[in-house]
């Protein structure tokens, strides 16, 4: 997609601290960090959220590995995996982006 930002970042067209990259998905540090570890990760495809990309079936697949990829190369055991879906829950990227944020206690239920 021409005019997103994460479709940019993806391509290299805007800078980002790469965490983690496989054939499917590209994961980098957010900007904003909520916690000591946060970092988004995104397939390399776009698809506007968790419902678009839902409905395929092998990308679904190619990035939940990739975010078990992530997981393990930073060897975190005790994760929180936030996806934001909508603008009334504060998806401002339109680009399906899970947040994994850790190394920090997170109350639940979250605020
Ligand atoms: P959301 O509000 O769930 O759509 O999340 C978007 C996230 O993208 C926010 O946590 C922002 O801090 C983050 N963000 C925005 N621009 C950038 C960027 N250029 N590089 C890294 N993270 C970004
Ligand atoms: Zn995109």
């Amino acid at each position: 997609m021409s005019d997103c930002l994460f479709c940019k970042i993806v391509a290299g067209e805007i800078p980002s601290t790469k965490v983690y990259e496989d054939a499917h998905t590209y994961a980098f540090a957010d900007t904003n960090p909520q916690a000591p570890t946060h970092v988004l990760v995104v397939p390399r495809q776009h698809f506007s959220d968790i419902a678009d990309l839902a409905r395929d079936a092998e990308a679904s697949a190619g990035y939940l590995a990739g975010i078990r990829g992530l997981v393990e190369q930073e060897q975190l055991s005790d994760f929180r995996t936030v996806f934001n879906t909508g603008a009334g829950v504060g998806q401002s990227v339109f680009h399906v982006h899970a947040h994994v944020l850790a190394g920090r206690p997170m109350g639940w239920p979250p605020g």
